[in-house]
């Protein structure tokens, strides 16, 4: 049996991290030696709510329990990022089937750049099927109780945030 080190990337934009997302990360961090989250500045979307270092910030204190789990981000496609590590795997979480055509697609996209790289699923739990960024982001702007959506301790951070940023 190998020696080798199995290492998960959970990428994501994590503006901000979700419940949806630690979960997909605690059940990762179960599965494989090492889980490095992946922060991607993510240009597709709108002004993001949170910079890198507020989004990495708080990743870091989500994940602050789990050993096995460091914090990175990537200025990089994340197929040549994966390149750094010699035995990782892509984890992706899925809520529905709009995840999946869009995952499907990345997938192709990712493995013509780098071959060897896989892409893994985990399902949604149930509870957080209907939980996103956007939702958590669209909350805050309307000052919404954001318990049981994000970590408690990043409540303040959110609400804080939302102050400033509903006003633009
Ligand atoms: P969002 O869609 O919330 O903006 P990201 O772009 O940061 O999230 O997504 C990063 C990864 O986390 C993706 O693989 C996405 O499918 C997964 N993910 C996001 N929210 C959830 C959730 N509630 N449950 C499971 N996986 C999720």
């Amino acid at each position: 049996m190998s020696s080798e080190k199995r290492i998960a990337i959970c990428p994501g934009s994590f503006d901000p991290i979700t419940l949806g997302h630690l979960n997909i990360i605690r059940r990762s961090a179960q599965i494989f030696d090492e889980v490095v989250v992946c922060v991607m500045p993510n240009a597709a979307k709108t002004t993001p709510m949170f910079t890198i270092d507020e989004r990495m910030d708080m990743v870091r204190r989500a994940v602050v329990r789990y050993p096995n789990v460091t914090v990175e981000t990537s200025d990089i496609l994340l197929a040549e990022f994966a390149k750094r590590y010699e035995h990782a795997v892509l984890v992706k979480g899925l809520r529905a089937a709009s995840d999946f055509d869009y995952e499907f697609q990345m997938n192709l996209i990712n493995k013509k750049i780098n071959p060897d790289l896989e892409t893994m699923f985990l399902t949604a739990s149930e509870k957080y099927t209907f939980l996103s960024s956007s939702v958590v982001r669209e909350m805050a702007k309307y000052q919404a109780d954001l318990t049981g959506l994000v970590p408690n301790e990043l409540i303040p951070d959110i609400e804080e945030k939302a102050r400033t940023w509903r006003k633009n």
